[in-house]
Formats: C-alpha cells, sequence, structure tokens
C-alpha cells in the first residue's frame, strides 16, 4: 500500500507531565484515513493532519449502526524504543468483527503497515512513563448515503491516536463491581462478538447506575438465563478458584480480548490450570463465601490487569483478597507490562518494534 502523507504545518504541544494525561483526551497531530466502494475496494490510504470527518446525515454508521473499531497502543519501552503487542490480533479481529457487520475486510499485512505507520509519524506523542502509551483507536464505519436497512456501499477506515495515562485512576488498585441481574449487554447470535459501538451503547446505562452507587464496573451475566459469567465493562474477567484460573469460555456474546488470551498463555506456561468453561455466578459467590475464591481481575488493553476487590450480587456482597491486590493478577500484570516495556524478554514474539 502506498500512504501518501501531509504533514501539519500547525503541530500542537505534547502534555508536559506524562502523569496527569487522562483516558482517550488528548489527541496528536496526525490521523490515517482510506475510503472504501464496490468499484475501487479500499482505496486513497493517507496520512493527513488531524481532523473532523464529513459526512452525509443519512450515513449508513448514523442510522444503522455501522460501526467497528479496535483499541491497541505502542508503549515507549525503557530503550526509547516503540513497541506494538500483538496488533496482528487486532488486525485479525477486526476483521471478525467486519465480517459480523457485513463490512468489507482490510489485509491484515495492510492493517499492520496502517498501525506502524501512524505509530512512527507520532512517535513523539508517545510518552514514557510506565503504565502510559500512544493509544490507536482504528474505526470503520459506513458512509453510504441513502435511507434504506442494507449494507453501506462505501466505508472509511480511520486510526485516531491519543496519549493515554492509566484507564482507571487508581491503576492497579482493586474496583468494586456490581453483578448485573436486570440489564443484558449481548446474547448469544447477536453482537458480542464483535468491537461494536452498539454493545456499549447497550452497556452505558447499567455502568451509570452502577457508578452512582460507587461501583467502578459492571459484571455481566448471560442475556438468556442470567446466570452465567460473560465479562466485565470492556474487560474479560477470571477468577483463581482452587488455585484454578477459571474463566468464562468464548460463548459467542464474549469478545474475545488479546489480553485475555495473552494470560491465559502465560498461565500455562507456569504450569496453572486453566478452565475455560461457563462459570455459573452462584459458583463464584459461594466460592467467595468459603474463601476458595482467592482472586478475581478483569483483562484488557486498556488496564491490562484490573483487580477486583468485591462483587455485589442481590445485595450480597462478597470481598476478595481483603481487597488487595493478588499475587497472581501482579504476575501477569508485570510479565505482560514487562514485555510492552521492552524490561521483560519477550519469549512468545508478540512484541513488535517501530523504527526507531
Ligand atoms: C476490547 C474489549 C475487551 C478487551 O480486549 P483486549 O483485546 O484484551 O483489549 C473486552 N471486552 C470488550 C467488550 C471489549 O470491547
Amino acid at each position: 500500500m502506498n500512504i501518501s502523507v501531509e504533514t501539519s504545518r500547525l503541530p500542537m504541544p505534547k502534555p508536559e507531565d506524562d502523569s496527569k494525561l487522562g483516558f482517550g483526551k488528548v489527541f496528536t497531530d496526525h490521523m490515517f484515513l482510506m475510503d472504501y466502494d464496490a468499484a475501487e475496494n479500499w482505496h486513497d490510504p493517507r496520512i493527513v493532519p488531524f481532523q473532523g470527518i464529513t459526512l452525509h446525515p443519512a450515513a449508513t454508521a448514523l442510522h444503522y449502526g455501522q460501526e467497528i473499531f479496535e483499541g491497541m497502543k505502542a508503549y515507549r519501552g525503557v530503550d526509547g524504543k516503540l513497541r506494538l503487542f500483538r496488533p496482528d490480533e487486532n488486525a485479525k479481529r477486526l476483521n471478525a468483527s467486519a465480517e459480523r457487520l457485513c463490512m468489507p475486510t482490510i489485509p491484515v499485512e495492510d492493517q499492520l503497515q496502517v498501525y506502524r505507520a501512524i505509530a512512527d509519524m507520532e512517535r513523539e506523542w508517545a510518552p514514557s512513563r510506565i503504565g502510559t502509551a500512544l493509544y490507536l483507536r482504528p474505526t470503520m464505519i459506513g458512509t453510504g448515503q441513502e435511507i434504506g436497512v442494507h449494507p453501506s456501499s462505501r466505508y472509511l477506515f480511520f486510526v485516531i491516536c491519543c496519549s493515554v495515562g492509566s484507564y482507571f485512576k487508581g491503576g492497579l488498585t482493586p474496583v468494586d463491581i456490581y453483578v448485573e441481574d436486570k440489564y443484558v449487554r449481548a446474547v448469544r447470535g447477536g453482537l458480542g462478538v464483535a468491537k461494536t459501538g452498539g454493545n456499549y451503547a447497550a452497556s452505558l446505562k447499567a455502568s451509570h447506575e452502577a457508578s452512582s452507587s460507587g461501583y467502578a464496573q459492571v459484571l455481566w451475566l448471560d442475556g438468556v438465563e442470567r446466570r452465567y459469567i460473560e465479562e466485565v465493562g470492556a474487560m474479560n474477567i477470571m477468577f483463581i478458584i482452587d488455585g484454578k484460573l477459571v474463566t468464562p469460555e468464548l460463548s459467542g456474546s464474549i469478545l474475545p480480548g488479546i489480553t485475555r488470551k495473552s494470560v491465559i498463555e502465560l498461565a500455562r506456561d507456569m504450569g496453572l490450570t486453566v478452565e475455560e468453561r461457563k462459570v455459573d455466578i452462584d459458583e463464584v459467590m459461594q466460592a467467595g463465601r468459603d474463601g476458595r475464591l482467592t482472586e478475581a481481575f478483569g483483562t484488557g488493553t486498556a488496564a491490562v490487569i484490573s483487580p477486583v476487590g468485591s462483587l455485589l450480587y442481590k445485595g450480597e456482597e462478597v470481598v476478595i483478597n481483603n481487597r488487595a491486590i493478588g499475587s497472581f493478577a501482579q504476575q501477569f500484570y508485570d510479565e505482560i507490562v514487562g514485555m510492552q516495556f521492552g524490561k521483560v524478554a519477550d519469549k512468545h514474539g508478540w512484541t513488535v518494534e517501530l523504527q526507531q
């Protein structure tokens, strides 16, 4: 792919204090764009100064939700090098989401070229403190200009970037979780497997109600029986029960997280027994009462590992590990963050170094 580059003539000042970066508020100087239509396929790949986009008011994304996205980070290592973490997995997942929503795929190699190119271009925006990163948000939207329910005839793929700090204000501090038994996020056969905005639209009300009662995140149960655990907020969820790592299987309504996959591989390397299966909320609450639930944590690119301090389900609270960070959570965090920041040898070949 031949990516044209137009450099910004008005570069923005970079944030001075890495410790004050929030999440998703500081955008960089440039963005990537590429268009699709049936006749020309993907065309006109370009890096341009960061700017607004113009849409026809009938654009399919606005009316029928044809929108998918990815989230990945470029980390500035202790050696000064920038690294992406398993970007090929993000590229494959974008294509899987695209197929589910009847949108065109983009060859994995082309996506990787785009992610490298934009991260290289914006390298000066990558902060260096551990926990910070240059966040890449690849997004695809249907831009077809007609009202009528069918897949769009045109698409826009873009990548915007942010300088980000840690996702949760508290970093690796355990969070209190509300087990949601009224609203559901996704059902098997629906869009839960795809990284699409609609899943988030479905989640906002529950998250809002939980956060007004002081809960950081919502733990979703399955949409049919409201009994089997699915995931937490924008993360997959894992438990240590009787010394084994237990996590919900990819049932068709859960997003297949890359951090989830990585933690499972690391756990197996460590000789930990991993069970990917249906996980009943009653089993977890009982294990909590019995003291057999020794850890729970969320996994996702945003926070890597987010320990769970307590679960509230139908008015009963179970406190996990005295609201302290568990040793497995800490080990997985150290291992993954170590690879991302070039401090720990990458035995799996998960990191992709960018040119200097
Ligand atoms: C992105 C996302 C995750 C985490 O996936 P990672 O690849 O680990 O970042 C989990 N659940 C949902 C709903 C997501 O959108």
